[in-house]
């Protein structure tokens, strides 16, 4: 499979859009503005600047894409009008694969400049915000042209299927029975493959923005990880356990093949935290300024309250609710295997099966907040 060409977040603004179906990705943004504020006051600590290059790296499209956005040129405001500094002239740029959905972004931009202008002051009319399409396990800018650096909610994206499980034309070569992910029933050497491919792309993503950085230069970078060293727990990717539950009945009806299912990997890792400080120690250029783990559960919510539920029907309901904030997530991928005419079967089937987990446990998906900053 290739990634760069089949991977790309529900477009528009549809029912099953990204724009429509990503308030547990923005709940994540907001987790994570504490730590942003925090690496822009000790990036900003004294100096004065007068210009700073940020970068959002797999930005996708909707409204989360400008309010991360939003929030480093907010916490710089603050940061200048507490410290009685000009502010610099911001270079934004908004990154994500060349499948992306950038008319949307570039449809909401006048309406954030009159937002800026307007909330911060005429200060901010020198914010150019550009994109920039390409994959972020790779140079995307010129040597040392970026301050600050952030990403929420991509880096659990790997860059392909890992290698040992598919050769060059896309054929599996380990099989993953009945699964498409990590499993208690996947060989070894699934895990391996797995575990292999995340080192290897967080490595190389790290390799290219130490190149991008200046010294000193920051970053926040937030994605799906987990607390168990065991990648096979249910905290680890069990939505992906469920999504392959959903296909098997469907396989078992005659409505997709089997094979197809056993074909079929997904090009994701959830890391422990462990798996990403070893990957930083071993490529050397940055430090680790804060790390933690927090958890938010599969409808967007931190405390327990929301796992309150009374009735099968209102599992089944809130069960379709996130098996639709999936979808827009992974349905792009699936599609381009599965075909598109089974799409809408697939994920009915899924909702219901995700309800009746609902109905048992309180699912949650373990979220890693790294701040970065580039040795000098
Ligand atoms: N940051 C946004 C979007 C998260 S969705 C938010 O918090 O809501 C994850 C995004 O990462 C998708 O848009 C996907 O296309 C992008 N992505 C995945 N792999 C990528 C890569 N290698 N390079 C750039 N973007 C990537």
């Amino acid at each position: 499979m290739e990634v760069m060409q089949v991977l790309h977040m529900n477009r528009g603004n549809g029912e099953t859009s990204y724009a429509k179906n990503s308030t547990v990705q923005s709940n994540i943004i907001s987790i994570a503005k504490s730590i942003t504020e925090e690496a822009l006051i000790k990036l900003m600590n004294n100096t004065v600047m007068e210009s700073m290059g940020i970068a959002d790296l797999g930005c996708s499209s909707g409204p989360n894409c400008l309010l991360s956005a939003w929030n480093i040129i907010d916490a710089i405001h603050a940061t200048c009008r507490d410290a009685n500094r000009p502010i610099p002239e911001l270079s934004v740029a908004l990154n994500d694969l060349p499948t992306n959905d950038f008319n949307y972004i570039f449809a909401s931009l006048s309406e954030f400049h009159d937002k800026l202008e307007r909330e911060k002051g005429s200060g901010f009319r020198q914010c150019f915000v550009s994109a920039v399409a390409g994959s972020f396990y790779g140079r995307l800018f010129p040597r040392r042209s970026l301050h600050f650096v952030h990403s929420s909610s991509s880096l659990h994206w790997l860059s392909q299927v890992p290698i040992d499980l598919e050769n060059e034309n896309g054929i599996a070569t380990v099989t993953n029975k009945g699964k498409i992910y990590i499993s208690k029933t996947s060989p070894q050497s699934v895990l391996k493959a797995y575990a292999f491919q995340f080192h290897k792309d967080f490595s190389e993503f790290l390799r290219s923005r130490s190149e991008e950085l200046v010294p000193g230069g920051r970053m926040v970078l937030s994605f799906i990880g987990r607390n168990s060293s065991d990648p096979t727990t249910e905290e680890s990717g069990y939505q992906w356990e469920l999504l392959a539950q959903a296909l098997m009945d469907m396989a078992k009806e005659g409505i997709i093949e089997e094979e197809k299912i056993d074909t079929f990997n997904a090009p994701y890792y959830a890391p422990c935290s462990g798996e990403v400080t070893v990957a930083i120690e071993a490529e050397g250029s940055f430090g680790v300024d804060r790390l933690e783990t927090v958890e938010i559960d599969w409808e967007g919510c931190l405390g327990e309250k929301s796992y309150d539920v009374k009735s099968k029907s209102e599992a089944i309901s809130r069960g379709l609710r996130v098996a639709n904030t999936i979808r827009a997530v992974v349905e792009s991928m699936l599609e381009s295997h599965f075909g598109e005419n089974v799409m809408d079967e697939l994920f009915r089937r899924y909702g219901e099966i995700v309800g009746d987990y609902f109905y048992e446990r309180r699912p949650r998906y373990g979220n890693i907040i790294v701040s970065l900053v580039r040795k000098g």
